[in-house]
C-alpha cells in the first residue's frame, strides 16, 4: 500500500518525507515553492495540478529558477479560497488550515 502525506495526500517516497516539506524560498519579499510545496502548505484536497492551473488561468505568479518553476504561496491562498467558496466545479472538502494560510 502506498503511503500518502496526511496533509496534502501526495504519494510519499521511501524516506516517508513529503516532497512538499522542502523549505520555501524567499524572493522579492514573497515565499515561493514548487507545486508540491504549495499543495502541501494549502493542505486539504489541493493538488499540484490545481496549483499549475491557478498559474495558467488565475494569474498566480510563477517564477522560473534553476530549472524549476516556483509559485507564490501568499497569492495562491486567496485564489484557492475564492475557488472553494465559489461552489463551482467539483465538491470541495472544507479545511480550516486554508484560513490560516491566507
Ligand atoms: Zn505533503
Amino acid at each position: 500500500m502506498t503511503r500518502r502525506c496526511p496533509s496534502c495526500r501526495a504519494k510519499l517516497p521511501a524516506s516517508g518525507r513529503c516532497p512538499g516539506l522542502a523549505p520555501l524560498i524567499e524572493h522579492e519579499g514573497r515565499l515561493w515553492g514548487i507545486a508540491a510545496q504549495l499543495a502541501h502548505a494549502l493542505g486539504g484536497d489541493v493538488t499540484e495540478r490545481m496549483i499549475r492551473n491557478y498559474a495558467n488561468r488565475d494569474d498566480l505568479p510563477r517564477w522560473e529558477y534553476r530549472r524549476s518553476v516556483y509559485f507564490a504561496l501568499e497569492d495562491a491562498a486567496p485564489i484557492e479560497g475564492a475557488k472553494r467558496r465559489s461552489g463551482r466545479g467539483r465538491r470541495r472538502q472544507l479545511d480550516a488550515g486554508l484560513v490560516a494560510a491566507a
